[in-house]
This record gives structure tokens, sequence and C-alpha cells, in this order.
């Protein structure tokens, strides 16, 4: 899963940030709102926080050009606190939650999970297909109830592939997901990390859709519906 951060102050950019890499996610930065805006027109994040008050551009406009665009995104808006009509004006103008400052990093990061889980289509941060488990809140894997130690590309490979059971995904979306924007991606090391992950994890729940990518929780040979 990737994120964006827009924030133009740059310590709370920093934490929240940080908070986000240590739960899991890839994480881009943006600290004003005509990058933010483009950045979030451009790439395909799994969720961005979005600040309202913004240099160069405001996050509400963003937020509206954004939909306009018919970019369906979850954003999470920071709000400034007791400010009802920011918030009111925010979800109107498409947010899907939002969080007043001062905050609590774990109400982020509840938040943020909620908004992923819900654009997926799941009721729960307890993700299961077949045997393996990803417990989103904990950020933990365990088969057959044995935790399995996953580095933190392998997580976020298996919790993107696991938000998206059923569906097949492509080496490129991979990569898009997986991979913060400056880093040095290249899709012939998605072949590398997939068959690290089927042996770490032991089971056969990563299936290989020849020429068009992966897929997890399909039916398996055996016949047993995985999900
Ligand atoms: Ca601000």
């Amino acid at each position: 899963m990737r994120l964006l951060v827009v924030e133009d102050d740059r310590d709370l950019n920093r934490q929240v940030s940080a908070a986000l890499e240590a739960a899991g996610y890839a994480v881009d930065r943006s600290f004003d709102g005509e990058d933010g805006w483009f950045r979030g027109d451009t790439e395909p994040y799994d969720a961005i926080v979005l600040d309202l008050g913004l240099p160069k551009r405001d996050g509400i406009s963003i937020l509206e050009a954004w939909r306009k665009a018919g970019r369906t995104t979850p954003v999470l808006i920071l709000t400034a606190r007791d400010r009802w009509s920011e918030k009111v004006q925010g979800i109107d103008a498409g947010a899907d939650d939002y969080v007043a400052k001062p905050f609590h990093m774990e109400e982020v990061l509840a938040r943020l999970r909620a908004l992923l889980r819900r654009a997926a289509g799941h009721a729960t941060s307890d993700l299961a297909v077949g045997p393996v488990r990803l417990d989103a809140r904990a950020g933990r894997v365990t088969v057959d109830g044995a935790a399995v130690k996953l580095t933190s590309h392998e997580y976020r490979l298996l919790s993107y592939l696991m938000h998206h059971a059923g569906r097949i995904i492509s080496r490129s979306e991979i990569v898009e997901h997986l991979y913060e924007q400056d880093f040095d991606r290249d899709s012939n090391t998605i072949e590398v990390f997939i068959g690290r992950l089927r042996k770490k994890l032991g089971v056969d729940i990563i299936k290989t859709a020849r020429g068009l990518g992966y897929v997890v929780g399909i039916e398996d040979e055996g016949g047993a519906t995985a999900r």
C-alpha cells in the first residue's frame, strides 16, 4: 500500500510519514498544495492524508479538483480543532474521513486502515485467505496460527494482494503500490519478492496468472476456495 502525505508543517509531515512507514506503508511526502495536487492527480495512491491549510493551493480546492477529475482515492483530511465548518466543507468536497489537530497518531493509523479496507471492500482489518491471516492493525501475518516474519516490502506486497484478493494484479500495478516515488523501481524484482513470499508462507495462495500478473484467493487445484 502506498500513501501520500500532503502537509506543509515539516515536523508534522515527518512524524506522520514516519509513523505510516513504521506501520508498513510506502509513503510519498508533499509540502505544498500545488505539488500535492499534482502527485495525487498522477500517481495511483491507495490513500491520501491531506492537510487543508496549505501554501500555493488549499486542501479543499485540491480535493474538489481530484474528485471532479474522477479520482476516487480515499482521502483523510487533517482539520483545525473545533472548526466544524471545515469538516463539513471537507466532507462535502469529497473527503472520506477527517482527524482534528492535534491528533494521536494511532487515530490517524486506525482511520487510514478503515479507509483502505473499505476501499477494497473488506469489513475488518483482519484479512484471511485460506490458512493465511493478515492483521493490518498489528501488522502481523500468520499461517495456521503461526507467525511468519516478513520484511517490510514483503509485508506490503502481501497486504496489497490480500486487500485485493480475487483480482489479478499486474507486476506494474504492484510496483506502483509497493514503492515510494523516488525508489529505483524494477518490475523484475517483483518475481523475486513473490518467490520469497511463497517460500516464507509455505502455502500456495499466490497464483501466477501467466502473462498477466498474480492473484490471491482463487480456487486451487484441490477445489477448495480460499477466502
Ligand atoms: Ca497547514
